[in-house]
């Protein structure tokens, strides 16, 4: 609980009406999207502003009060569940496009801003920021960054942290550092922007960005291939890439994901085989037609059983956005949804689909798999119930036995959606304990006091899990 005399000072700060500390207010801010997490904050504060951050951020710094910095909560790994209680720290108010610059090709922005109203805000000046994640309708740039989200045009265009040129940022002392700046070349010092991306709202308060644009693309074209063999489906991504062709998109659906998102969508996708690329190709006219021949070409000789190229851009759109809208399609299913993603060399990506599927039906679960195959990241998603203890201990121990099939196939246990709660008792197979070791040494210097979103990315020492030898 806050105590009565805090209570009034960040009342004082951000006005009464920002301040919420009912039961009701609480308990919608005691979870995220990532399922199987909750916990209630003492309050939620709203502030307007860098200033009034820097004040609630000192007050709590001096009273070891937690602060769980919150966009809208769409993370997926319980980067935002409140475990340790104290205030959520919400960007509602700080959602201002702050400028275009159409000579430097930037968008500076406040952390709250939603993905989408600022990609529809470049896009009306001819200008494309690619990093697309598939909640952009809800997500907002705090979190993006924060997270270092990707999204469908990641294999060409990179993630969030490839657009992000400068940041403003709170410490946990109250202090302001600002980072980078409107460059394409910067090498003064410790790269702290990058530092800062991706780090969950661990190490400091986002309070303004700078990110890069580049000029719209001026042709796009989509394509599904359309596959009875999956194998073979994950073997044309490795092919594709190592023709020397960098599609902006290459997606794998495999059949109950179709099949969910057919119903869902109603678009028309193929919904009798077992699994399909998406893949879209944008450039220069001569270039895409180009590309989407020769594309066209890996995939038969793959064995696709069929390619269909969109027969305009409105149905290009529709194949995207049912793309988009799987995670969704598949969490109609069941009560529980629980979505991963394990990330391996794209080189790797067919014997990873077929591993997933191995443990799937070692454990009787209901997985299925889509994801951005170019970029090795694929999510298997496993639909169960929460109310069922004994499918919930083997769906654990299925992606514990992912995860471990990804590393030792020289990956990673997230691509992009962080490592939060959910996979903080897994980070150490991936860095080793002398990686934790750095990891902890930036966050006592950046924040000793352990204010700043506590109990995520760092696991107590009773959390880890053993990997299996
Ligand atoms: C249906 C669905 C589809 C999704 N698709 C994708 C996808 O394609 N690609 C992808 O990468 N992810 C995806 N996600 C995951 C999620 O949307 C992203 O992680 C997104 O970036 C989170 O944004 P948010 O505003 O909801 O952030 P939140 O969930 O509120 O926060 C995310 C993290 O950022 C921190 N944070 C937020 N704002 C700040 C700030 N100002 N300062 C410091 N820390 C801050 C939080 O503490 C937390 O650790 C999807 C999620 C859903 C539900």
């Amino acid at each position: 609980m806050i105590q009565a005399d805090i209570k009034e000072k960040l009342q004082q700060i951000v006005g009464p009406e920002n301040y919420d500390d009912s039961k009701a207010g609480r308990l919608v801010y005691s979870y995220d999207a990532s399922p199987q997490f909750q916990s209630m904050p003492d309050a939620v504060v709203a502030p307007r502003n860098k200033e009034e951050v820097q004040k609630i951020v000192k007050i709590c710094n001096k009273h070891r009060i937690p602060i769980v910095p919150r966009g809208s909560g769409s993370n997926l790994c319980a980067g935002t569940c409140p475990i340790e209680g104290g205030i959520v720290l919400l960007f509602k108010h700080m959602n201002k496009i702050l400028e275009i610059d159409e000579e430097n090709l930037t968008v500076t922005v406040e952390p709250g801003v939603i993905t989408l109203d600022m990609i529809k805000a470049v896009e009306a000046k001819g200008l494309f920021y690619p990093p697309d994640p598939s909640s952009m309708k809800i997500s907002t740039i705090g979190g993006n960054i924060n997270e270092n989200s990707g999204g469908l045009r990641g294999l060409k265009y990179g993630v969030t942290r490839d657009y992000v040129l400068a940041l403003e940022a709170v410490l946990a002392s109250g202090e302001v550092i600002r980072t980078g700046g409107k460059l394409a070349k910067d090498v003064a010092g410790y790269d702290l922007t990058r530092l800062l991306v991706g780090s969950e709202g661990t190490l400091a308060v986002i309070t303004e960005a700078t990110l890069k644009l580049l000029p719209m693309p001026e042709a796009k074209k989509t394509m599904l291939a359309l596959y009875q063999d999956i194998e073979a489906c994950a073997q044309t991504v490795s092919d594709i890439i190592a023709n020397r062709i960098i599609p902006a998109t290459l997606e794998f659906l495999d059949q109950p994901t179709l099949q969910a998102v057919e119903a869902f969508a109603h678009i028309g996708l193929p919904t009798n085989v077992k699994a399909v690329l998406l893949i879209e190709q944008d450039g220069p006219q001569e270039v895409v037609e180009r590309d989407i021949e020769k594309i066209a070409e890996i995939c038969r000789k793959q064995h696709a059983v069929d390619v269909k190229v969109a027969a305009s851009p409105e149905h290009a759109e529709a194949l995207m956005t049912a793309r988009r809208s799987a995670l969704s399609a598949l969490a109609r299913l069941k009560p529980t949804t629980i979505l991963e993603d394990a990330t391996v060399p794209r080189s790797e990506v067919a014997k990873m689909v077929v591993a997933i599927n191995e443990i799937a039906e070692k454990y009787g679960l209901h997985i299925g798999t889509f994801g951005h195959a170019g970029d090795g990241n694929l999510h298997p998603t496993c639909l169960a119930d929460i109310r069922d203890q004994d499918e919930m201990e083997r769906v654990e121990k299925a992606f514990a036995e992912i995860f471990q099939k990804a590393i030792e196939l020289g990956g990673t246990i997230t691509g992009e959606h962080g490592v939060g709660m959910a996979k903080a008792p897994y980070l150490e197979w991936k860095l080793g304990k002398p990686g934790i070791s750095v990891m902890n040494a930036i966050k006592n210097a950046l924040d000793p006091n352990h204010i700043l979103n506590p109990g995520k990315v760092f696991a107590k020492e009773t959390d880890r899990v053993v990997m299996e030898k």
